[in-house]
């Protein structure tokens, strides 16, 4: 049945002969599979929220889908999910992922078949503001230096620098970066920012390119990456890039580890040339109980927690576009293979 129910809405889709009663039929039939390496149980939520909120459709977890019904497949839902799991559903027109960064499957498929659409939740935007927001506290009042002043009961007032005399420059002005940048610069701090293209937004002064990296690393207290992990992005601080920040700047990483080298980052702070780092994504999830990061008292480790996907959120921005697709034929915006975010 689920076979000719795919194949049928395939066959009837967009032509003047197709009945809303026959589209209603198939597409009730449509097979959808839910790609995700997460635990059992979080499968399992994630599906009934779906199936909840397209009872229309039949969302089922890729290994209960039977190997001769996944050609039929014309789009996936997928939540962090092993390639080679992708690659047994060979008709796929498109894919929805559930999270915001997508590397892993743009690494996985160099030129796929099918397109993909990464999560832009404006929920996740304001998550990861307010996310910017508390970090960005942390570091300009001192907290860190005042827990290890009490760890050895010490008395010390450090000098007050007001938010207007620091300047905060954000590493990415995407769907996160720009929300968060604007946040701040509500909050009265000097705002810089750095994208792929020009920018013009309100309150913000912005940079592109090279030497605009440069320049706009010179003035910055803090400086935040919201970068997509990409070829041009992996390790694009590094050494020379953490030389151009003044001495006594902090770095918070809320993008993907990749985009800091790991080896300068500690250099640098050992030798003290950068103050605090505030690290939220690293190269190995979970970050494996060796590293050195763990017990460094210039760094802070958070566990992936700036901005995880909302369900509720999420799931209603992926039946809208699941659901303006079966009425349209439209396939949301996709990331670019060619950009690589
Ligand atoms: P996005 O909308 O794609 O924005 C990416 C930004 O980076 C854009 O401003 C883009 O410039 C800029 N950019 C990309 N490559 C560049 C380059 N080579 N040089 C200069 N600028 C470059 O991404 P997003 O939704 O804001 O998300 C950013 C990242 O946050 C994600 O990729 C993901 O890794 C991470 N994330 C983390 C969490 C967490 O919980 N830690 C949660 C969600 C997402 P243009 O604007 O000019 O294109």
């Amino acid at each position: 049945m689920k076979i000719l129910s795919n194949f049928c809405f395939f066959q009837c889709y967009n032509r003047p002969t197709c009945t809303q009663r026959t589209l209603e039929f198939v597409i009730s039939h449509i097979t959808i599979p839910f790609i995700s390496q997460l635990s059992e149980s979080e499968q399992q939520e994630w599906l009934s929220k779906l199936n909840k909120a397209m009872p229309e459709l039949n969302i089922l977890l890729a290994s209960d889908i039977p190997q001769h019904q996944r050609e039929f497949c014309q789009i996936a839902i997928v939540a962090d999910p092993d390639p080679t799991q992708v690659s047994k559903f060979k008709g796929l027109k498109w894919i929805q992922s559930l999270w915001a960064g997508v590397e892993g499957l743009m690494k996985a498929f160099k030129e796929p078949s099918f397109s993909l659409v990464r999560l832009i939740d404006p929920h996740l935007g304001k998550t990861m503001a307010e996310a910017v927001l508390a970090w960005t506290l942390y570091l300009h009042r001192d907290m860190p230096a005042y827990r290890q002043q009490q760890a050895i009961k010490q008395w010390r007032q450090l000098e007050y620098t007001s938010a207007e005399d620091r300047t905060i420059g954000f590493l990415g002005l995407g769907a996160l970066g720009q929300i968060s940048a604007e946040n701040l610069a509500q909050q009265g701090f000097n705002v810089l920012g750095w994208s792929q293209k020009e920018k013009v937004i309100k309150g913000i002064e912005t940079y592109c390119d090279e030497s605009g990296l440069k320049a706009m690393l010179a003035k910055c207290d803090i400086v935040i990456c919201l970068l997509p992990l990409t070829p041009n992005t992996r390790h694009l601080l590094n050494a020379e890039r953490f030389s151009y920040l003044p001495k006594g700047a902090s770095v918070i990483n809320f993008a993907r580890g990749g985009i800091i080298q790991n080896e300068d980052l500690i250099e640098k702070l050992n030798s003290g040339h950068l103050k605090h780092a505030v690290l939220d994504v690293f190269e190995q999830e979970p970050l494996s109980s060796n590293s050195v990061y763990w017990q460094h008292d210039k760094i802070t480790v958070l566990p992936h927690i700036s901005a995880p996907t909302n369900p509720d959120t999420a799931c209603e921005i992926v039946t809208a576009n699941i659901q303006e697709y079966f009425k349209s034929g439209l396939i949301p915006p996709t990331v670019s293979m060619a950009k690589g975010y």
